[in-house]
Order: structure tokens, then C-alpha cells, then sequence
């Protein structure tokens, strides 16, 4: 059933989606609805709530900049303030009433200028652009491990995290140890009888010495709202002239990475076995270096195992290592990551002529600056391909691309626009290239790549992207406006 015409139709009411809504309101631009399948908004930070999930990115900055937040807690804030600090920004700037909750899209088709936007609920939306905001981390990935049907306890993925499930007194087994894994195993490693942790690779992790504001803190923030300003400033630089060098391979700062993280695991690890088991044996950076002080605590409790010795299969009652030991689980936690490619695997998207996304897509994702992609004319992705980071805010980033959107939209009036398949070709060598030199590049898989290349992240520090989106290279746009019959009958 066709639910109405709208300029625009924005899948997804996370941060990308209501910040790019909140833009758009201050362009004077009301004509927009957003197609939500969860029943309210926040995206992943509605998802994910296992215990311990918070941002390893400091509130300060992981929020809008347009929306400062005096109140945080800490300096690191937990999942429930961050869902309730997205879900207050939604509130006041009356963005609730253009989300449309419990729908999922399955099919976007492009046609004669317009969007024809489907949902699996029945519903069609028509529009003029059609804008992505679903995020990279959206869709839990678990393995196949044999026999994983089998397992009688309870078991379930960080992102979906079972809640009735009471793990005081069990015996435990956590699958992964990446960022949401070294989040989640200091709390279950509390309550629990025993935990196994299954470790394929260990990670860089340096402490980020958390505590709570104090109320004075906060009540400078509030009352001073420049050095609010300035101390994000300060995050932001951390993140640039101290992360981002390293995933660059700066000699100094790696090493200072690596002696931190080699002090830590000393500090609070004492078995000799484990210590030895929690060195990484590739490039710092390579994958997101993690920030806890509670990981390698928990590692080193003996009510912990760190098992390495890789998953043969998964019994009724545990699980089974390639050289045969048996740990006994009563449940079993994966914390596995996310199916991070194809991009957009969900949606069945048709440009110009019926051309398919995925057929478009099928050597790896990429889009010019990560928003745009050729022969899908008005078209908008939010956190598209080569535009995550390892080093600063995602909002930080998402801000450039909500000005880059409003200004290609600016400029298309009634008409389209279509980024030039030789400037996105060229933006991708140029990107391809550069990343090949950084520390992500140097390992063979993470959920930064598809296959050789690295399609999630982008290649330089934020203050290029920022600069790059927010003015864009008109000519590399072909517009048509307002769109003819002509023009229609071609672009179909
Ligand atoms: P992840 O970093 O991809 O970690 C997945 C873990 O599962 C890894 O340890 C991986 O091992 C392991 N694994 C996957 N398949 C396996 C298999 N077949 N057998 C054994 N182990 C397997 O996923 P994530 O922890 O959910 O984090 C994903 C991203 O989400 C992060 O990088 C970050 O950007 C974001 N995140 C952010 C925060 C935050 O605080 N802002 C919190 C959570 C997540 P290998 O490493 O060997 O592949």
C-alpha cells in the first residue's frame, strides 16, 4: 500500500538518521520520514545491552556537536545514558513524529527520478532521494560452528543479549574478545561460577582511566559552555595526534601502544601461560585498539580460563577444542562481531536501468566519500563504505556528511543528482592506496575488509574528511533540474 510522497525517505533512526533529521528541520526541510523496524530510535544503542556496554569513544565528543551534553556522567558514558541522551535529543527537536517504527525495508528502486521504497510490512514509500542511515554494525554474525544446534543452555549473541538469563553461579563461555567481548566478560567474570573465554586473536587494550564527573565538572560544562568546547576539542586531538599516527605506523606512539598494553597485561595478569597467550602478534592499529581497565582484571581472576586453542565443536552441555579438551557451559555467549559486508546486503537496491547494489558492489562496497555511488542518482549513504574510523568520533564524521548531503540536495533542486562513475573511480584508486599503507591493510581479515581491501574504513585523519565533504567538487556531480521527461526516460 502506498503511504505517501516525500522528498526524502531515510532508513534508520540511530545517531545518522535523527542527526541528518535534525539538519534537515534547520534547512526548513519537513518533508521527510524515517522507516525505523525496532520500536523505538537509537539503533545500536537501543540493541546492545549486554552488561558493561558503553562507548570506547569519550561522550564528550561521541555526540553532537549541535548538541552538547553537559550531564554526562562519565567521561566514558554507559549504554543506557547514551540510548537516553539520543532518545532526549529526538524528543526535543520533535523528530518522533517523522519515525515510523516497525518497519523493515526490503527493496529501494530507483525510477524516473523517484525512489520507490518497500517494506516488508506491506507499505511503499515514494520519494525523491533515498538515504541509508543502517550503520556498518548492524547484523550479529555467528559462526557455524558444528554441532552449535545442539547446545541445550541458553545462548545468544552480545547484540541480542538475553536478559532473563541469570548468570550468577554458571559455568560461562564468551566466544570473541573484541570490543563488545572486553566489555561484556569483566561483568560476567563477577558473577559467574566459572567463564571461559575463547580467544582466536587477542587485541591491543590500554587502560583509559574512567571515573565520574564530579558535580563540578559538570557544572562547569553547563555553565561555561566554551570550555565544554575546548575540552572536546582536546578528545578530538588525542584521538588525531595520538591514534591516528599509529594506525599510520608512527614508530614512537606504536611503541608507547604496545609498552602500555605490555604494563597492563603485567599488572594484573600473573599466571605466566595467560600472559603470554594475551600478546598480539600482529600491527598495533590493525584492528580498533581497545581502551578498558577492567579487561585484563577479569583475565586474570581464576575463576577465568583463556582458552586458545580454537572451537571443534559445540556440545549439548559445552564445548570442544581442537585438541579435545571439554569445557562444561551452562551458557554460551557470542560475541562475535557483525556481518559488516556486503554493505546494505539487507535491502535489494535498483538504480539506473534496474541496475542491482549488490551486482554493483560484488568485488567489495565503495562509494565517493562514502556518501554516493555511480548509476544510483539520488541516492544518500550515511557511514557508507570508507568512512569509519579507528581513532575519533563516528558523529564527529556523520556531521560532515549530513552538510555534504544538504549541499548536494541544494544544489539538485527538484531534479537528481548522480556522482561521475570516473570520479568515484578515481576517489577509490586514490583511497585504495592510501589505506593499503596503513596498519589495516597489514593483516588479513577484520571486519574492516572484504576479501584484500579494506572497504570500511577511510584513509586519512577527520579533519581532511571533514574538509572533503563539507565542499564538494561539483563537477565531479552530473544534475539534472528540475528533471524532464527526457531526462526521466533516460534515467530510467
Ligand atoms: P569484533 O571486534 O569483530 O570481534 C569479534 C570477536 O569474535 C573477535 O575476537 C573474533 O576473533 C571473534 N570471532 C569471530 N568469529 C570467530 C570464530 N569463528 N571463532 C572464534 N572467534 C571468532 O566484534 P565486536 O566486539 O562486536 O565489535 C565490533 C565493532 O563494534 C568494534 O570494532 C567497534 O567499532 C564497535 N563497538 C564499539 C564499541 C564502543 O565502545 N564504541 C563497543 C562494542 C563494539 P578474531 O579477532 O580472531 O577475528
Amino acid at each position: 500500500m502506498t503511504q505517501g510522497q516525500y522528498k526524502l525517505v531515510i532508513v534508520g533512526s540511530g545517531f545518522a538518521g535523527l542527526g541528518l533529521a535534525y539538519k534537515l528541520k534547520k534547512a526548513g526541510i519537513d518533508d521527510f520520514i524515517i522507516l525505523e523496524k525496532a520500536d523505538g530510535v537509537g539503533g545500536t544503542w537501543r540493541h546492545n545491552t549486554y552488561p558493561g556496554a558503553e562507548c570506547d569513544i569519550a561522550s564528550s565528543l561521541y555526540s553532537y556537536s549541535f548538541a552538547p551534553n553537559p550531564g554526562w556522567d562519565f567521561k566514558w558514558s554507559k549504554q543506557p545514558q547514551i540510548l537516553s541522551y539520543i532518545e532526549s535529543f529526538a524528543e526535543e527537536n520533535n523528530l518522533n513524529c517523522h519515525v515510523k517504527f516497525g518497519q523493515t525495508v526490503k527493496s529501494a528502486k530507483y525510477s524516473k527520478g523517484h525512489w520507490s521504497v518497500n517494506t516488508e510490512e506491506g507499505e511503499t514509500y515514494e520519494c525523491q532521494f533515498f538515504v541509508s542511515a543502517i550503520g556498518q554494525l548492524h547484523h550479529p554474525s555467528i559462526p557455524n560452528f558444528k554441532g552449535k544446534e545442539s547446545f541445550e543452555g541458553p545462548n545468544f549473541h552480545s547484540a541480542q543479549w538475553d536478559h532473563s538469563v541469570d548468570l550468577q553461579g554458571k559455568n560461562v563461555g564468551v566466544i570473541g574478545v573484541g570490543a563488545s567481548a572486553a566489555q561484556l566478560i569483566p561483568e560476567v567474570a563477577k558473577i559467574a561460577k566459572h567463564l571461559t573465554v575463547y580467544q582466536r586473536s587477542p587485541n591491543w587494550i590500554i587502560n583509559k582511566h574512567d571515573r565520574p564527573y564530579s558535580r563540578f565538572e559538570k557544572w562547569l560544562a553547563k555553565k561555561l559552555p566554551f570550555m565544554a568546547k575546548l575540552y572536546r576539542g582536546g578528545l578530538w586531538c588525542q584521538g588525531e595526534f595520538f591514534i591516528w599516527p599509529v594506525i599510520k605506523g608512527a614508530k614512537i606512539r606504536g611503541a608507547l601502544v604496545r609498552g602500555l598494553n605490555a604494563l597492563e597485561i603485567k599488572a594484573h595478569v600473573k599466571d605466566p601461560e595467560k600472559r603470554a597467550k594475551l600478546k598480539p602478534n600482529y600491527p598495533v592499529g590493525a584492528k580498533r585498539i581497545l581502551l578498558s581497565d577492567t579487561y585484563y582484571k577479569a583475565i586474570g581472576r581464576d575463576n577465568v580460563t583463556l582458552e586458545t586453542d580454537g572451537i571443534s565443536r559445540i556440545e549439548k552441555d559445552g564445548i570442544q577444542t581442537k585438541t579435545g579438551k571439554i569445557h562444561a557451559h551452562d551458557v554460551i555467549v557470542y560475541a562475535t562481531g557483525f556481518y559488516t559486508n556486503p554493505f546494505l546486503k539487507e535491502i535489494d537496491v535498483r538504480g539506473k536501468g534496474g541496475a542491482k547494489l549488490r551486482e554493483h558492489w560484488k568485488d567489495g562496497a565503495f562509494a565517493y566519500l562514502g556518501v554516493t555511488t555511480s548509476g544510483f542518482p539520488n541516492m544518500f549513504m550515511l557511514y557508507g563504505p570508507n568512512t569509519n574510523t579507528g581513532h575519533t568520533s563516528i558523529i564527529y564524521k556523520l556531521e560532515a556528511q549530513f552538510e555534504h548531503i544538504l549541499k548536494l540536495m541544494a544544489k539538485t533542486a527538484g531534479g537528481t543528482v548522480s556522482v561521475k562513475e570516473a570520479a568515484e573511480a578515481a576517489y577509490n584508486i586514490e583511497a585504495q592506496d592510501k589505506l593499503s599503507k596503513l596498519a589495516w591493510a597489514k593483516i588479513d581479515a577484520s571486519w574492516y575488509k572484504d576479501g584484500t581491501r579494506v572497504t570500511n574504513n577511510w584513509h586519512g585523519g577527520s579533519t581532511e574528511f571533514k574538509r572533503r565533504l563539507e565542499n564538494p567538487i561539483y563537477e565531479h556531480f552530473s544534475f539534472s533540474h528540475p528533471i524532464s521527461d527526457k531526462d526521466a526516460v533516460e534515467q530510467n
